[in-house]
């Protein structure tokens, strides 16, 4: 292979540099966009596959060696590249559940699932079964792609761990072009790797199976406070902030998680999740956050809710998150901060939301000991981690460019006080700052040496390029898109 991956042809539309950069934040034939703007492909890929088999991949990888051209692993999300060639493993939606799946490290119930399904269709078809699989709280998100190969924060991530530590076996299109299976047993390395190493580097998955558990109630909690009650000073809504970290432990150690949603000026807003708790419990548990709010004068409200199963529970929530509205950092927060340090991080909380950030948190504990002791290749920072923060600033689809820009170099520097605060911790690669520095350490810890000889082994023509992903640090991304070998 050359030494430059080609752009698959060029449109006099990208002549101009300028426009090209940064990739990562682009506003490409934005259909946000006024209907008269310029139609620029940017960083969309040029060519996609719509894969239906393996044939098809090993095909598309053939024919991006032969002749250069970038490649591109894209699920449902938005993973792309300027010039690219697409292999779009959306539409392998086949899922197959498994009453009793057997092998030496597990024996039990299991969903199959092709590459291309999506958190709720797996959810309604473990639900069928009366078992429960890990997946992201949206329910468009991909399960078999960067989701759980990057590690998979899910409702369940107290009780079961993260989506990549269920995992049991992948079928997978190797950088050479072999489909093979990665599991416990066959091409154990590459299983290691594909169980949170990060997607779209050491091969294509067209089916990954998974651990299935038994379903089982669970109450939601919702809630919002603001400051809106006469009197009531911002320093009241970071004490309430303050306190819900706090509580965090006394759930979050039994299996509970919750999401946060904070930003000046609007109510925060919050949803809990006790999987076997009951509504008693629950209502128990936050009255002392209630007795909190009322002595500070904030208004709020809470509701709380018994479900018969995950996904009455789940779906109970759907569709309140507003996708793509932001530019997105942050940093996995230890729980000794939250047992020990709380007034640094409540400071370095109100520094960036004074600063215009706006912040959610996902608030989950997700132990070695919960996930069952997996030897998986996830960011060892995750095992002690009690909240994972993400700061974001605003996508305005009609800001000039430059001022997006500046969202981006303001993520970057919150980023800096969350390493400050938390400087052994490390970032979630899939909700992460692609320009966080030091990516390697942040995204695999310890873990990054053994991945990239993975890598290198799995993709020995390194094929397989995303931002940030193990072994990108071999090519910079040229103004008008080309990879270069970083050292030729
Ligand atoms: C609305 C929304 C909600 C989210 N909620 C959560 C959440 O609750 N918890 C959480 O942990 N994360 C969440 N995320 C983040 C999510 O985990 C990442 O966006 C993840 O990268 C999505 O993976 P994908 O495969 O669907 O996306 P894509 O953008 O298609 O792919 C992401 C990466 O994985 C690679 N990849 C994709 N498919 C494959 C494959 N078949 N084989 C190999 N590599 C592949 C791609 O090349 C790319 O590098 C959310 C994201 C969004 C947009």
């Amino acid at each position: 292979m050359g030494r430059v991956k080609l752009l698959i042809d060029h449109c006099s539309d990208e002549s101009s540099s300028s426009v090209m950069a940064p990739f990562y934040a682009n506003r490409s034939c934005d259909p946000f966009m006024p209907v008269d703007s310029p139609c620029q492909i940017g960083a969309y890929v040029r060519y996609a596959i719509n894969v239906t088999e393996p044939a098809d991949i090993i095909a598309g990888i053939e024919f991006a060696k032969k002749n250069n051209v970038r490649l591109v692993i894209r699920n449902t999300g938005k993973s792309s590249g300027p010039g690219s060639l697409s292999l779009w493993t959306h539409h392998l939606k086949d899922i197959e559940y498994i009453p009793e799946y057997k092998s030496e490290a597990y024996h039990g119930p299991a969903l199959k699932v092709g590459a291309g399904v999506q958190g709720i269709e797996a959810f309604t078809a473990a639900d069928k079964n009366g078992v429960v699989v890990l997946g992201g709280v949206c329910p468009s998100v991909g399960i078999a792609g960067g989701y759980t190969q990057g590690g998979g924060v899910s409702i369940l991530a107290g009780k079961y761990g993260l989506a990549a530590d269920q995992t049991l076996e992948f079928e997978v299109v190797t950088g050479e072009g072999k489909h093979v299976n990665a599991s416990k047993t066959e091409n154990t390395d590459l299983y290691w790797a594909l169980s949170g190493g990060g997607g779209g580097t050491y091969g294509v998955v067209t089916s990954m199976t998974v651990k299935a558990h038994k379903d089982a109630p669970m109450t939601v909690a919702r809630y919002s406070f603001g400051t809106s009650t006469a009197g009531a000073s911002m320093d009241n809504y970071y004490d309430a902030f303050d306190f819900l970290h706090h509580m965090a432990p006394g759930y979050f150690d039994r299996g509970g998680y919750s999401f946060n949603i904070y930003s000046k000026g609007s109510p925060s807003l919050g949803y809990f999740f006790g999987p076997e708790w009951t509504e008693e419990d629950t209502a128990a548990f936050f009255q002392p956050w209630v007795e909190r709010l009322e002595s500070l004068g904030l208004k709020y409200s809470l509701n709380i809710t018994e479900y018969p199963s995950y996904l009455t529970g789940y779906n109970s929530i759907n569709n309140m998150v507003d996708v793509g509205a932001s530019q997105s950092g942050g940093r996995i927060i230890p729980k000794d901060i939250i047992l020990n340090k709380r007034a640094q991080y409540i400071q370095v909380i109100k520094t960036v939301i004074e600063d215009g950030a706006s912040l959610l948190e996902v608030v989950a504990h997700p132990t070695l000991e919960v996930a069952g002791n997996p030897d998986n290749s996830v960011l060892p920072a995750w095992r002690d981690s009690a909240i994972f923060l993400i700061t974001m600033t605003p996508w305005n689809d009609t800001a000039e460019w430059s001022q997006t820009l500046e969202g981006q170099k303001t993520i970057t520097k919150w980023g800096g006080l969350l390493r400050e605060l938390a400087p052994e911790s490390g970032a979630y690669m899939n909700e992460a700052d692609a320009n966080e520095p030091n990516f390697q350490r942040e995204f695999y810890g310890e873990n990054y040496a053994e991945l990239l000889c993975i890598k290198n082994r799995y993709d020995p023509d390194d094929i397989f390029y995303a931002l940030t992903a193990v072994g990108s640090d071999a090519w910079t991304q040229s103004p008008d898109g080309r990879l270069c070998k970083t050292n030729p």
